[in-house]
């Protein structure tokens, strides 16, 4: 069955204004049977944005407007494709507490979600680590290099994987190999086989499933999916489930590279 588990929206501040309709009427022409909408989730309030727009995640504000339109579509579309209601959620270390809050008070609204890791904790300061090739590189500096930020990324995924968010935590974890977005910026060559596998089985040990992402295929200085599709053996050896997602932010965005979870 297609599927599409990780869809941006139109409440996304750093996304595009393209409608729910727009995804949906496109989905449905390509045949997928389901999707799940799953817009960055409001940042906890304690929590200063370090990007420069400080645009990360949905406005607070808008919060029941998402949910209400979501229902109104899922609805108006049942008989066409399953629409699921959700949110990618950001773990972000040591602000768990407000995350669980949010995610008791959320997430009985939500049929599906993701966790991600967008923030590393360095310094006792937040970096958005996908945000630019330059803000990435430089925080790798700042860390001691990258092969350092890389271990540091993986740590906070393991954290996500294990923190205690109460009954609502998300049970996929988005992008599990985000940090190489930018790996094509710099020359070197970062072995980081074994933390990715750690990684993977963390998640089917927690019974927990992957976000198969598409979108680092389409940026320049990424060109493979989260995780690799080299990845994909080692996960059916382990019994892993995936679900594919896009990471569209825009409409053209939907389904990109689909055919990657077909081979
Ligand atoms: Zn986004
Ligand atoms: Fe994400």
């Amino acid at each position: 069955m297609k599927v599409d588990g990780h869809i941006h929206t139109p409440y996304c501040p750093h996304g595009s204004a393209d409608t729910f309709e727009q995804y949906i009427e496109k989905a449905i022409k390509n045949g997928f049977k389901q999707l799940s909408f799953t817009e960055h989730a409001p940042l906890p309030k304690s929590f200063s944005d370090p990007t420069p727009m400080q645009d990360s995640g949905m406005k607070w504000s808008l919060v029941d407007n998402y949910f209400s339109e979501l229902l109104k579509v899922k609805k108006d579309y049942a008989n066409d494709i399953t629409i699921l209601i959700g949110m990618e959620v950001d773990y972000i270390d040591g602000y768990e507490d407000e995350t669980t809050t949010f995610l008791n008070d959320y997430g009985p609204l939500m049929d599906d979600s993701i966790l991600s890791v967008h923030f590393l904790k360095a310094h006792e300061q937040y970096t958005c680590i996908d945000y630019s090739k330059d803000v990435y590189l430089q925080f790798a500096k700042s860390v001691g290099g990258i092969k350092h930020m890389y271990k540091l990324y993986y740590e906070t995924v393991m954290k996500s994987i294990q923190a205690n968010l109460g009954p609502y935590k998300p049970t996929r974890i988005g992008h599990p190999t985000l940090i190489h977005k930018f790996q094509l910026a710099h020359d070197e060559k970062i072995q980081d086989d074994e933390w990715i596998k750690q990684t993977l089985r963390a998640i089917q040990q927690a019974g927990y499933t992957i976000d198969f992402n598409s979108a680092g295929l389409s940026k320049p200085f990424c060109l493979e999916t989260y995780p690799p599709v080299e990845y994909m053996s080692f996960i059916n050896e382990i019994k892993l489930p995936y679900i594919f997602g896009s990471d569209a932010h825009v409409v053209s965005d939907l389904h990109q590279h689909y055919d990657i979870v077909t081979k």
